[in-house]
């Protein structure tokens, strides 16, 4: 599959990822590589990363246990004492094998260590290879608050070796998918017509379909690295989406994060048709066809309540507004949008309906 150009790095697929990362090291010229894995990816990806690794450099290994919990200040600090104590200098190089924790976690570690190493993503879950791997946002959260500390700054190659996936649990695809319906609604209709119909979906094309999701992400991101604008299209789904996952987050219940911005797609598809954006069938093809995926989630009103509260703490709030990027017709998106809190309470009716 053709690589993919971004503004500072390129994205590899495939076998032609690991010829790149094998050029790559020693013409970079490394001190050392530090492989950052949590506990699942050192069992499943790192056994078939190692052996195509062709690499001449000390490589040490630095696990951390699995989960978005552990996204935070506390396991940096651990990662940075890590790399001190193996003796990590500036020309060391962070290697990022694992989902969206391990490259956000890893992405802000590495900019942020000695003022900043190289860093390399190396996705293995869906969510990692359409989305977190890719467009260089970095960070980790504070406390029940998503991503609130981080920093943009590039990888300097993203390896998506889509074999990493065959390891992948149903609900973590699930769960990438989101993000990949979010880029067919908001940037590409023909791409969403491919997924509308899911049952007819052949996943032989899935190489080709995550290959797309890429290209659009990629597309945005280089037009708009600092989202002062276009990028903001990306959170589409995503304000009441993380104020959904932030929610349920220390609940005995989380929801995967492509679960929340599943439901941050249904709700505000319905802030858009309120607005006139789309049309009503359009919002019913949109909510059926999210919730044959992923199902339809119980919200009581003490969430909905707790919901529109941590909306208080979302990063795109400017003036003390919420801020939605919701899309415009199917395939196009709209940004700096208000919702009030009405509406957003008759999106969650609606969408119990
Ligand atoms: P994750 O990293 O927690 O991975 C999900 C689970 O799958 C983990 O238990 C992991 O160990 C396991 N896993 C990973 N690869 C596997 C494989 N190949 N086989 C079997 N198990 C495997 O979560 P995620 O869903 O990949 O990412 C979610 C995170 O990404 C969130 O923190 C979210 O905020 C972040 N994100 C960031 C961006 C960005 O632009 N930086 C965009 C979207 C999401």
């Amino acid at each position: 599959m053709q690589s993919i150009k971004a503004n500072d790095y390129s994205i590899y697929f495939n076998h032609e990822a690991h010829e790149m990362l094998n050029s790559w090291i020693p013409k970079y010229n490394y001190s050392k590589l530090f492989i950052l894995v949590d506990e699942t990816t050192n069992e499943f990806c790192l056994p078939k990363l190692l052996p195509l690794l062709e690499v001449e450099i000390p490589i040490e290994i630095i696990e951390i246990e699995a989960g978005e919990e552990m996204k935070n200040i506390s396991t940096c600090v651990e990662i940075w004492s890590i790399l001190a104590d193996l003796g990590a200098d500036r020309k060391s190089a962070l290697l990022n094998l694992g989902g969206g924790v391990i490259t956000d976690l890893g992405g802000f570690v590495a900019s942020t260590f000695k003022r900043g190493i190289d860093f390399i993503n190396i996705p293995t879950t869906l969510l990692g290879m359409v989305d977190a791997a890719i467009g260089g946002k970095n960070g980790v959260d504070l406390g029940a608050l998503k991503n609130q500390i981080g920093v943009i700054n590039a990888p300097k190659l993203v390896l998506i070796d889509t074999d990493f996936l065959e390891t992948l649990p149903q609900n973590h695809m699930k769960s990438g998918l989101a993000e990949m319906l979010k880029h067919g609604l908001i940037f590409d209709k023909t791409y969403w017509n491919q997924f509308k119909d899911l049952q007819d979906l052949n996943f032989d094309d899935l190489d080709q379909l995550i290959h797309r999701s890429v290209e659009i992400k990629n597309e945005i991101v280089c037009q708009d690295p600092t989202e002062t604008g276009m990028r903001k299209a990306l959170n589409f789904g995503h304000t009441l989406g993380h104020a959904i996952e932030s929610h349920f987050l220390e609940t005995p219940t989380p929801l995967l994060h492509g679960e929340a911005i599943a439901i941050g797609m249904v709700l505000e598809s319905f802030i858009s048709k309120e607005k006139n954006l789309i049309s009503e069938l359009e919002y019913i093809e949109i909510k059926s066809t999210l919730l044959a995926v992923f199902g339809k989630h119980i919200f009581t009103s003490n969430d909905i309540e707790a919901i529109l509260n941590l909306l208080i703490h979302d990063k795109k709030n400017e003036y003390g507004m919420v801020q939605f990027a919701l899309i415009n017709s199917i395939g196009t998106c709209i940004l700096n949008q208000n919702a009030d809190n009405e509406t957003i309470i008759s999106a969650f009716k609606e969408y119990e309906t």
